[in-house]
């Protein structure tokens, strides 16, 4: 396993090759330090000051960071450098829900989406250029894979967002919440995700509370528990069916890891933070996995959930309506029967909100997401085997 000297991480930091420059976003308040240390010879206060630089006032140019001394400006302006993703196009939605494009090389971007809310505002970020699992009833598998997003690129997402809103963490707050549920499984690109996690939650980046920062998986059982030993925040699961044969036609990764290994490793994680719940998703789509008996599985392996935890809802569940895309065989069921899916919960005990649709008129919906996915043929497959191996969270295509 190879260590860069820089990171309080395994796993390279990718220094920009052409310019052998290190881009500074893609580094945690650990690598920073060491950073300075190492290659500039400078404490580790210095560190923390580029960084709100960078994420509190938004600045790239090592000149506008006037507390810094001209000569460390100088070395800096040599030895480094602050790349952000390059914005597209970024949309507004009438509810206003705002969508970004952000190039992440010449040939691929992803996109990322703003919600805001009563009192909240969510960034759903994306960890991979494309995705790999193949979901049947997801726009981001339309496109198939391209590669991981590095650190830098996945920060960067917030970086850009919170410069569009005019964020100020502890002053100004309109990114309070992020999820990590836009293209790409983030469990794949585990080390990229953590890091990236780890500069949300600092206070010197954008300072969210551990439970504000949300990964979703479709549910890489082997890196739910990686991610129990090494990252505090909550988790969510894509589960979108409660038995395994309907479950493995709607997300082919349950093949691999069955819903009942996925629940014993949700339950490890859920006694390893003790007092947090862990969040399911479920897509409802029509005739699919919205029938009563769905519902009634569904009950059944949730308060299974609870028992093993000890907690009563320590399972939280969130009822997704189904977005169609293009192409899609699925259908959205009408609301009468969503209603008639969330009271069969509810009746049980179970608080089961629907998620409200939002940004549909930019295509900015839960499963809507699509960015440019270039060069995809060659690697979806190689990425697939590497997941079929069980190397996936270890993957970099
Ligand atoms: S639902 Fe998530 S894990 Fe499944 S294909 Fe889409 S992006 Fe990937």
């Amino acid at each position: 396993m190879c260590v860069h000297p820089w990171s309080s991480r395994p796993s390279r930091s990718p220094v920009t090759e052409a310019t052998a420059k290190q881009n500074l976003l893609d580094l945690d308040r650990a690598g920073l330090e060491t950073f300075f240390a190492e290659e500039l010879g400078e404490k580790r206060f210095r560190a923390h000051q580029v960084m709100k630089w960078i994420h509190h006032r938004h600045v790239t140019g090592f000149d506008e960071m006037t507390d810094l001394g001209k000569a460390l400006r100088a070395r800096l302006e040599e030895r480094a450098e602050v790349v952000v993703p390059q914005v597209h196009f970024d949309k507004e939605s009438a509810d206003g829900t705002h969508k970004w494009l952000l190039g992440m090389d010449g040939r691929n971007a992803i996109e990322t989406v703003y919600i805001p809310d009563k009192g909240r505002g969510t960034l759903c970020v994306s960890s991979q250029v494309g995705c790999a699992l193949n979901c049947t009833f997801c726009s981001t598998a339309t496109q198939g894979f391209n590669r991981n997003l590095s650190t830098a690129e996945i920060i960067g997402q917030v970086w850009v967002a919170a410069k569009h809103l005019g964020n100020i963490p502890h002053k100004q707050r309109r990114l309070t919440n992020v999820v990590m549920m836009g293209m790409g499984e983030p469990l794949a690109n585990f080390d990229n995700v953590v890091r990236a996690m780890s500069v949300m939650r600092d206070d010197l980046g954008y300072g969210l509370a551990n439970k504000r920062v949300t990964l979703s998986t479709a549910g890489m059982v082997p890196m739910i528990d990686r991610l129990g030993e090494e990252s505090d925040v909550s988790l969510a699961v894509s589960l979108h069916a409660p038995n395994d044969e309907l479950r493995t036609k709607l997300v082919p990764l349950n093949k691999k890891y069955p819903i009942a290994e996925l629940m014993d490793a949700c339950v490890r994680y859920a006694l390893r933070k003790k007092g947090e719940s862990v969040t399911f998703e479920y897509t409802l789509m029509k005739g699919v996995n919205d029938q009563p008996e769905h519902a009634r599985e569904l009950v059944a392996l949730l308060q299974a959930f609870d028992r093993a935890v000890q907690m009563k809802d320590a399972a939280k569940i969130n009822l997704i309506p189904f977005n169609p895309f293009p192409g899609t065989r699925y259908e959205r069921p009408d609301d009468v029967a969503i209603r008639a899916f969330q009271k069969q919960l509810n009746n049980a005990g179970m608080i089961a909100p629907v998620r409200r649709t939002r940004g549909d008129d930019i295509d900015a919906a839960c499963g809507q997401l699509k960015g440019q996915v270039a060069d995809r043929t060659r690697r979806q497959a190689e990425f697939r085997r590497r997941l079929e191996g069980g190397e996936g969270g270890h993957a970099t295509a």
